[in-house]
């Protein structure tokens, strides 16, 4: 069962996304690159070297939702003519459309993000949501934690890593211990857990670093010896990268408390004075960014959380 990487380029900030071929009945691609024309023909081209048309393709697997991951997924499978199309049911981005946007204006207002700040926010995601089409709810089958895609030869354990986002899957295959991991394992950078409403109560945040903590952990527990990302290159020692990404979180969690420690401060307030200079999207994962990490230090107990009118303030927990 081979893996064959196909790399496309994106308009993101990120840069070029990399799907994954297995062509080996049935014929299975994880992940397909945004909805632009580029993409489309570096994935013609990709699966042309690897003597694959589109039509032949069975299964459309989905790491996560995001546009840079599913953009194409819709015209592939029509024009594939119904190929299935996979993605864990807590992943609510364009999986069924772009997820109601009130339940990610209360998580921003909370967060402190001011009301002009939250609508060019909107403004943004709707350029951004086009680089993908959405599907309806009968039109994907949901990937189960601990199910196996099987293979003519071999198969691909699902394992539900959530934390990028709350339906991020991995893909493992236990015979050589190697893992396809989305955006939740990347080379060069530390994934962000992007703020979004829980999948079970979308008033509530989903504890995206809690949660990416364990997830981390759980592909530990594989021994892997080679992770595909979804950016960048594949990943040869993970244990190295996992202590890496040890590492940045716990310092970023030392700053956050440092932040927070003086006079209280919102999410937005941690997220300016940790990227002063972030515009456009980045603003947003800026808050998201700041979001999780004093999170997880206070469901750690070392700062506390009270709420000003909507707004969350978090501080230093005194010391009497
Ligand atoms: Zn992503
Ligand atoms: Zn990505």
């Amino acid at each position: 069962m081979r893996i064959i990487p196909i790399s496309l380029p994106t308009p993101f900030y990120i840069g070029p996304v990399n799907v994954y071929l297995i062509a080996e009945d049935p014929i299975t691609l994880i992940d397909t690159g945004p909805k632009t024309k580029e993409a489309n023909e570096a994935l013609r081209e990709g699966l042309r070297r690897a003597r694959i048309r589109v039509s032949d393709i069975r299964r459309i697997v989905l790491t996560h939702a995001h546009e840079d991951h599913c953009g194409l997924a819709r015209s592939l499978r029509d024009e594939a003519k119904d190929a299935e199309v996979l993605v864990h049911d807590w992943e609510t981005g364009h999986r069924v459309g772009r997820l109601k946007y009130e339940a990610h204006r209360a998580l921003l207002a909370r967060a402190g993000v001011p009301d002009t700040e939250i609508e060019t926010m909107r403004k943004l995601y709707e350029d951004v949501r086009l680089y993908a089409d959405s599907f309806d709810v009968h039109e994907y089958s949901a990937l189960r934690d601990e199910a196996q895609l099987e293979f003519a030869n071999g198969s691909l354990r699902i394992v539900h890593t959530p934390g990028h986002t709350p339906g991020s899957c991995s893909f493992v295959r236990e015979a050589d211990r190697t893992v396809i991991a989305g955006d939740c394992v990347l080379k060069r950078i530390t994934p962000n857990p992007i703020l979004s409403p829980d999948p079970i109560d979308s008033s509530r945040r989903f504890p995206s670093l809690a949660e990416y903590l364990v997830s981390l952990a759980r592909l530990r527990s594989f021994a892997p010896t080679l992770v595909h990302g979804g950016h960048g290159g594949p990943v040869r020692d993970y244990e190295e990268l996992f202590n890496r990404y040890l590492r940045a979180i716990r310092e970023r969690q030392a700053q956050v408390i440092r932040l927070v420690a003086k006079s209280g401060a919102t999410a937005w307030d941690v997220a300016q004075e940790m990227f002063p200079k972030a515009d456009d999207v980045h603003r947003f994962l800026a808050v998201s960014e700041a979001v999780a990490h004093l999170d997880l230090a206070h469901a750690e107990d070392k700062i506390g959380v009270e709420l000003s009118g909507a707004k969350e303030v978090y501080r230093k927990i005194s010391a009497d």
